[in-house]
């Protein structure tokens, strides 16, 4: 299948009230642009250099996602123009954002990371260190220039079709749980090419799927 039949194909099984990120990482610029013109602006990266690259490379209302682990050094470099962080997976870089972001007078919108998978995984926060600090309302008042839009997690990479629905389906209850102490929590992005339909059937709001769309 074309890139073109890979794209129209994949937005014919996502509802509407899911949104789309086109992930863009390792792609060609020339092939980015094929999805843009078929009218896909959410494109998402996971890495800070490619990202600046790319953003040079393509029309200026490209909004860009920030999916992959971001190092609190870096936070200044996609501050003004990244449409969401997705992978914010510690204290220090909610710090970082919320002082970067104060400096420019932003509002800058996140999801925070949680570790749902069962294979050893270096980013997120785990389930326990989420709810704690949401029990201490941790996050209530004391980042003012930072939104924060719900959650982001990564199921764990395998056929196992009920673990990846428990994963996701924990993933959302702990939404639920965090959301009352949020004033805009409503994206929950889960879901990939390869489990976008389970994580869609658990409460996804945000697909962010690369090599669907990609693969040729
Ligand atoms: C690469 C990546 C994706 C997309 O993965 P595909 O399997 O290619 O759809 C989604 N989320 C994150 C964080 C990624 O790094």
């Amino acid at each position: 299948m074309s890139l073109i039949e890979n794209f129209l194909n994949l937005k014919s099984q996502i509802p509407e009230n899911v949104s789309l990120i086109a992930v863009s990482k390792m792609q060609p610029i020339e092939k980015i642009k094929q999805i843009y013109n078929l009218g896909q602006r959410a494109f998402g990266e996971n890495k800070v250099q490619e990202l600046l690259v790319k953003k040079n490379q393509l029309p200026s209302d490209v909004n860009w996602h920030l999916i992959g682990h971001l190092q609190t050094n870096k936070v200044k470099q996609i501050i003004d123009f990244v449409d969401l962080i997705h992978s914010v997976d510690s204290l220090k870089l909610v710090e970082e954002i919320q002082h970067q972001a104060e400096k420019r007078n932003l509002k800058i919108k996140v999801l925070l990371q949680v570790k749902i998978a069962k294979e050893e995984e270096k980013y997120g926060f785990s389930k326990e260190e989420i709810l704690k600090l949401n029990d201490e309302k941790y996050f209530v008042n004391k980042f003012p220039n930072v939104i924060f839009k719900g959650l982001m997690g990564m199921a764990t990479f395998t056929d196992n079709q009920v673990q990846i629905q428990e994963e996701f389906s924990s993933l959302k209850t702990i939404f639920e749980i965090l959301k009352p102490n949020f004033e805009d929590f409503s994206t929950l992005s889960m879901g990939m090419s390869g489990d976008f339909a389970l994580a869609i059937q658990n409460g996804s709001t945000m697909i962010r799927v690369g090599s669907t769309i990609f693969k040729s």
